[in-house]
Parts: structure tokens; sequence; C-alpha cells
């Protein structure tokens, strides 16, 4: 399988970092961005790469040469004028009868590249797609999935204000059958986003959604960049890798993070506690999974359907992403175990093994995420909760006073 690195970019936002080199050459601790790329694909038993290479490019040609110095085989493609992201690979069709990979030059990166091959395979994808939740969802480009990871629809910038929507934005790495080829022109600047695969997605293509909770950021920025460089050097883009489990901050919704109002059901009444978005970015920035788990019986008492519960999540979600802050997933429990009341959905009056105080949603996200659990953590504001965490086996589980400002971020100062 091979490897397209797209390594053209010009990179005018970073100019002030370094001047007359490719982006792809820019170094984190004296190592060009993109060698970390060739590493990465490297440990995943993949050794035939396609630099495509435009302003400055012959950097990059002098220093990987053919490759043999790290035992792979490297082709280049120079643009001679710029072709977007997508351009290119219109000329390489010869090179790419069988699924590729696409990274682009300027990424700091460490993901499970086999279980994202495994996942593109297993849904028999034409495209697949890294998404991810990230501190700055209002200027990146949002993707739309199902619940199966189907993708529904990009959302790229600029947007409405007042848009909603959950935190998954794309994250530019990607895996495309050469099925996507035909949707790019040849001689015509395109864009894998903004062109060719909102063409597959019309076309009816099996376009999928893969989340991470993985490292992967662009270095588009200076500050940007000093950031990334601090992340490589204390080894948390390593640590992060899917292969490494990891702990999580189980957190309960109503009173802990948003407003307790009895039997919230409309997103229009859904309001943040003071401080939620600050501990959810603490939590994010000291390397937890941050992931939500709460009782929604109000599906099961039929006040409120899947549809708007999603919304309102994707609320909380748009409502987190502007303070910086984001969810890793949110489980909710739609049961409730008192039957008996004539507008109720029968189907979910059941007695189940998600809701709290039973442990099913701990225990199921901690398989879906590879958490740790005993390093792991429960947050809540009723007895429920304590004994949530406690059935599941975490490390600590702890209560705090419901709806009061900060609270959360006070007792997560004196946890992690
Ligand atoms: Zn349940």
């Amino acid at each position: 399988m091979k490897i397209v690195i797209i390594a053209g970019g010009k990179g005018t936002r970073i100019s002030s970092v370094a001047d007359e080199i490719p982006k792809a050459m820019i170094p984190i601790k004296g190592k060009p961005v993109v060698e970390y790329q060739v590493e990465l694909a490297k440990r995943y038993g993949f050794t035939e790469f396609i630099f495509i290479i435009g302003h400055l490019g012959e950097q990059i040609e002098n220093y990987f040469g053919d490759g043999s110095k790290w035992d792979i085989k490297i082709i280049y493609f120079k643009e001679i004028q710029a072709l977007g992201t997508a351009g290119a690979l219109a000329y390489l069709t010869q090179y790419l009868e069988e699924d590729f990979f696409v990274f682009y030059g300027d990424t700091v990166m460490d993901i499970d590249l086999e279980r994202m091959l495994n996942y593109h395979r297993l849904k028999k994808a034409d495209a697949t797609l890294l998404i991810h939740p990230n501190d700055h969802p209002y200027d990146s480009d949002i993707v739309e999935i199902d619940e199966n990871g189907n993708v529904l629809k990009l959302y790229n910038k600029p947007r409405p204000k007042g848009f909603i929507s959950r935190n998954l934005v794309n994250a530019a790495l990607f895996i495309f059958s050469p099925k996507v080829l035909p949707n790019i022109e040849k001689g015509v600047k395109s864009h894998i986003e903004k062109d060719v695969l909102p063409k597959c997605i019309n076309q009816g293509m099996n376009i999928y959604g893969y989340v991470s909770p993985e490292y992967i950021k662009d270095m588009g920025t200076p500050d940007r960049y000093y950031k990334v460089c601090d992340d490589v050097l204390s080894g948390k883009v390593a640590k992060l890798n899917w292969r490494n489990p990891r702990p999580a901050i189980f957190l309960d919704r109503d009173g802990v993070i948003s407003r307790e109002i009895d039997l919230l059901h409309s997103a229009d009444k859904l309001e943040l506690i003071e401080g939620a978005g600050e501990a959810i970015k603490y939590i994010n920035e000291k390397g937890y999974l941050a992931i939500v788990v709460t009782n929604q019986p109000v599906i099961a008492r039929n006040l409120c359907t899947f549809e708007e519960l999603s919304h309102i999540h994707a609320k909380l979600e748009t409502l987190l992403g502007e303070k910086h802050a984001y969810l890793n997933a949110i489980y909710f429990c739609p049961h409730h175990p008192d039957a008996g009341y004539p507008e109720e959905r029968k189907e979910y009056k059941i007695k189940c093994n998600c809701r709290k105080p039973s442990p099913g949603m701990l225990l199921d996200a901690a398989k879906d995420w590879n958490i740790n659990i005993s390093k792991s953590i429960m947050i809540g504001d009723r007895k429920i909760d304590v004994q949530a965490g406690e059935n599941a086996g975490v490390k600590t589980s702890v209560m705090i006073e419901q709806n009061k400002p900060y609270a959360l971020l006070d007792v997560l100062k004196t946890l992690i």
C-alpha cells in the first residue's frame, strides 16, 4: 500500500518560524516534520511513498533522495503550478491502482495506521477520513457522520453564525480507493475537502469517518508550531497512539457540565455551568479522555426523541468548542425501569445494564476507547454517579455540588 505525502505547501502563515524551506521540511527537534511521517508509516510496514512537491521541493528531494537511507522507496511528482491538495493525484493514477493513504506533509501525528486501515476495510469504504474533536471547531472543517460512521456532509468554513454541530473535525489524514480519482480533473486546481469529497458523497460513494483520540495537528501558525514542538519533546504525541491504554475522566452531564433543569429535553434550554469549559479544557490538556455518561430517561418517557437528544448534545459540544474544550464521547442511557405511564415508549421501559448506578456506559466506553479504567475517575453530582464509578472499578469516584460554578474545575485540580 502506498503513502502519498502532499508536501507542496508554501506555508506562508508560518514564515516567521522558517523562511525559504518547504513546510514539510520545518524541523522539530532537528528533524523535518515529514521525516516523522516516514518513520510512522514505516513502523506499520509501509515502505512505498509518493511525494508531491512544489515550492522549493528540491530541498525535499535532496534530503530524502530515493529513500534508500530509510529503507523505503520514494518517487516524486513535481507540480509546475500549484494544484491544491488534490490536483496532483489526477496524474498519479498509474501508481495508485489499489487503496492508498494520503498525508499532509506538515502534520505532526502518531496514529495507529493499521487500526485505521482495518476500519476502512471493514466498512468497505471508498474513502475514510480521520476525524476528531479539536479545541477550535468553530474555524475547522466539520464532518457530519451517522451512527455507523457514514459521512453525510462536510461543513467547510465559513459557516453561518449560530451553527450547531457535533465537534468532529477533518484532521487531514485519508485512505482513498482508486475509485475517487476520476473525480479529480487534470490541470485544474482542486482540494480534497472542498471539491473531491463532496463529489464522492453526491455520487453515493461509501465515505466513512474514523473517529480517533490520537494526536494529529497541523503546524499552520507559529503558535501551533511551538505547541507541537513541546508535545513531541514531552512525549505526548507518541503517548496518545491508540495502542497505549489511556485514563478517562467520566462526567455526568446535568448539574456537572450543563445546568441541571428537571428533565431537560430541548436544546434551547441547555446552558453550560460557569467554568465547565475551562474544566474540560483542563482534562483535554492533561491527556485524559473526557467522556460523558448520562441517564436520559426523557427518551423512555417520550419527552424527547433521539434526534432532539442528539441536537442537545451537538449544542453542548458547540458551546464547549467555543471555550476551546472538547468531549471525546457522550454515552447516554435512554431507559427507565418503571413502566406503566400512558405516553411512555414501552421498548425503553426496561431494566438495563447502562442506567447508572450500573456501570454499563463506563464499561462500553472503556472497550470503545481503550481506556485504562483503574486509572480513570468518575465525577458526578449524585450518589448514583459515584456508585456507577465504583461498580466500573475506577480509581476514584467523586461527588460535586450540583450547578455550582467552577466546582468541576476545582475538584479536577485536586485530582489530576
Ligand atoms: Zn440503559
